[in-house]
């Protein structure tokens, strides 16, 4: 598109939310949508500055003030922040603050989710508070700010001194607030800073009071103080309520310590933050740097990853699993969300689409904690425009078989056995790394495979060393490829009992499951001549896993693939020596910290998860194993503290049957 077009709706798309944001306090947009519109508006202006005008949204900060308020010129203009959305960027930050002055310290303070606030002291007695407006001129909401008991009304000289900080609503008093509008019928608040805009800026104090307001102090614009640490005193000397988390670090790799350190905090505070707010120690050194004119060059604000991020859902596809089963599935208008992509996301069954009123076209919320599976959160009624409902099908969209319910009645089944979709999920499962582990046999290739009758069944993987010439000329594929996946095939006729019993598919055994009846029955054989009784008594197997196992062992076609598997050599016996390692993984939780020089983190995720193990992101008294490369952060001390087990580069070394099987695919 024509850049000065794109630049043209950009302009009108910021103008109209920073409206809504700042003016109205009823933002449309989520604040990720708002700043990838920002960014994006940046980038052009930084490729055409002749585009830019002084009213510009790059130049001018927060939104016009409301008229039914009194103005207030602030003496000294209150800047916005400029921000950025992770290490990298803030690594370059450093860099040209480090290129302007010789060196410097920093203060590393939370981010509160709230409103700015400039209080006026005149000869100690606190005379006017104002919101920032539009930096230059805010309201006048001193009635409102008396309502704040722990907002001191006098200072212990007689200074005339203007003190910035942060009015915040708690998370608590936002959840009882919400529950009261509910019971009331009206709207609730997205958030605690919009809830805390909305009750700092009306008219009628009494409301304001109801609404159990409070401030965080974290800024004097004076030249009396060498460094922000001094201003910080100074604001605790007079009982302002000064944010305990705040730090004074040396270096830039201690900044990074800190925001990993908030990330861990955010989820424990009775507030919310939305990053953390870097700052130059030294004023003398915050002159030099200088301003823009809407930031301070000396500060920076680090914004956590958004976990929830909005867009539009294009298209519902159903595909068809291994067992039959039907699955809607979400495919949206790519968008990023904690570091990754996203474009499909599942919609589980129609009961999903239905409770939540899914229609293609609708904007939605679409969450990612962590580094779970994204999912689709909620529609928004309001974004909603020519929608077209998600109709249930009624035939399988690969094989047009009449679809059947399942027994419960909630999920749609391709009841065709020789589905190519089933077909291709089980080959796919089958190869999978909790399974045998085949590596070069992606989801692309078995599906190419199977079209082509090269891959039919599980057998006919064993017998693709037959097809190594024909193999070769396919596109894709060297000698050196074919190679290593007929000798990734051969590998994985050892794998271990559980492995082969968790790829055969069979209905609800899962890889656990898998590992509970090949250390029980130790041989396929001892295992398929168990009577239904047997079974039912073992533990975590009930009546239905039982009958699902009993079935399977009875239907000849299963046995003669178990026959068939056996003579080209794979390995039906419980191997209990690779148990050992095994053991330190399944049902045990990881955290992984610093950079592993051989893998990324994702491919370590995928290896102890293939094994059962669990990962997640902060560590906790509940975390088994920390694993650490290097620059771990203060995950490492975390971890230390709570003297929670640490393997390093040398002891994944050391478990190299686990750690080396793996391959990049
Ligand atoms: P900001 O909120 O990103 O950061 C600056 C503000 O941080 C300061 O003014 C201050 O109030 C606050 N702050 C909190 N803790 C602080 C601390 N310890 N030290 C210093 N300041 C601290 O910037 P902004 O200009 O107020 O707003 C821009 C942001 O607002 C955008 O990035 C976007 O996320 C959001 N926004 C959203 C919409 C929307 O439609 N959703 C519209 C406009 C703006």
């Amino acid at each position: 598109m024509d850049y000065k077009k794109r630049y043209e709706e950009l302009l009108q798309i910021i103008l109209k939310a920073n409206k809504e944001y700042y003016t109205e306090d009823t933002p449309v947009l989520t604040d990720r949508e708002y700043d990838n519109y920002m960014s994006e508006f940046l980038k052009i202006e930084e490729l055409h500055p002749e585009l830019v005008t002084p009213d510009s949204p790059s130049q001018v900060i927060g939104g016009k003030t409301k008229s039914k308020f009194n103005k207030i010129r602030h003496a000294v203009p209150l800047m916005s922040l400029a921000d950025v959305f992770n290490e990298d960027e803030l690594i370059e930050w450093d860099k040209r603050v480090k290129k302007e002055i010789d060196n410097c310290t920093y203060v590393c303070e939370l981010k509160i989710d709230g409103l700015s606030i400039n209080l006026t002291y005149k000869r100690g007695k606190l005379v006017s508070a104002a919101t920032r407006g539009d930096g230059t001129v805010g309201e006048d909401v001193l009635d409102n700010i008396l309502t704040i008991k722990s907002i001191p009304r006098s200072l212990k000289n007689d200074d005339d001194v203007e003190i910035r900080g942060e009015v915040y609503m708690p998370i608590a008093s936002f959840n009882k607030l919400n529950e009261e509008r509910i019971k009331e019928n009206k709207p609730v608040f997205q958030n605690c800073r919009n809830a805390a805009a909305g009750s700092l800026r009306v008219l009628d104090s009494n409301i304001t009071k109801q609404r159990n307001l409070e401030a965080f102090f974290y800024h004097v614009p004076s030249q009396r103080f060498s460094t922000h640490e001094q201003a910080l005193d100074y604001l605790k000397e007079n009982n302002f309520n000064v944010n305990p988390n705040i730090k004074k670090v040396d270096s830039l790799n201690d900044v990074l310590k800190y925001i990993e350190h908030a990330t861990d905090l955010r989820d424990t505070l009775p507030y919310d933050i939305d990053g953390v707010v870097i700052k130059v120690n030294e004023v003398s050194k915050q002159n030099e740097l200088g301003v823009t004119a809407k930031y301070p060059k000396w500060a920076i604000a680090y914004k956590f990853p958004a976990e929830e991020v909005t867009t539009t859902l294009r298209d519902c596809i159903f595909t068809v699993g291994r067992t039959g089963q039907i699955t809607p599935n979400a495919v949206l208008d790519p968008v990023r969300v904690m570091g990754s992509t996203v474009r499909r996301a599942t919609l589980h069954n129609m009961d999903f689409i239905r409770e939540r009123d899914l229609q293609i076209g609708d904007i939605v919320v679409v969450r990612k904690a962590g580094d779970v599976i994204p999912e689709v959160v909620k529609n928004i009624p309001e974004r909603r425009k020519n929608t077209i409902p998600i109709e249930e099908i009624k035939t399988c969209p690969v094989c047009n078989s009449n679809l059947i319910k399942s027994s419960s009645e909630i999920d749609l089944i391709c009841p065709n056995d020789l589905c190519p979709a089933r077909n291709i999920n089980s080959l796919i499962h089958y190869t999978s790394r909790g399974a045998m582990n085949i590596i070069g046999l992606g989801e692309r290739i078995i599906e190419d495979f199977y079209n082509m009758k090269i891959i039919t069944d599980f057998t006919s993987i064993y017998k693709l060393n037959e097809r190594k010439e024909e193999l070769m000329e396919l596109e894709g594929f060297g000698s050196k490829s074919v190679e290593n996946l007929l000798q990734s095939i051969e590998n994985s006729k050892q794998r271990s009992l559980e492995n082969l019993l968790f790829g055969l598919g069979i209905k609800g055994i899962g890889s656990k499951t898998a590992k509970v009846l090949a250390k029980k029955f130790e041989t396929i054989d001892n295992l398929k001549i168990q009577e239904l009784s047997d079974l039912e008594v073992i533990e975590d197997i009930g009546p239905i896993l039982a009958k699902s196992i009993y079935d399977y062992f009875r239907d000849e076609g299963n046995i003669k693939l178990i026959e068939e598997l056996k003579d080209l050599g794979i390995n039906t016996s419980y191997l209990g020596e690779k148990e050992k390692n095994n053991d330190l993984i399944t049902n045990k939780k990881f955290v992984i910290t610093g950079t592993i020089s051989e893998y990324t983190r994702d491919e370590i995720k995928n290896i102890l998860e293939s094994y059962g193990g669990n990962v997640s992101t902060s560590v906790s008294k509940n975390t088994d194993v920390l694993i650490m490369g290097e620059s771990p952060g203060s995950k490492k001390e975390k971890a230390e503290k709570l003297k929670i087990t640490i393997w390093d580069e040398a002891k994944l070394k050391e478990m190299s049957d686990i750690f080396t099987k793996f391959e990049k695919n």
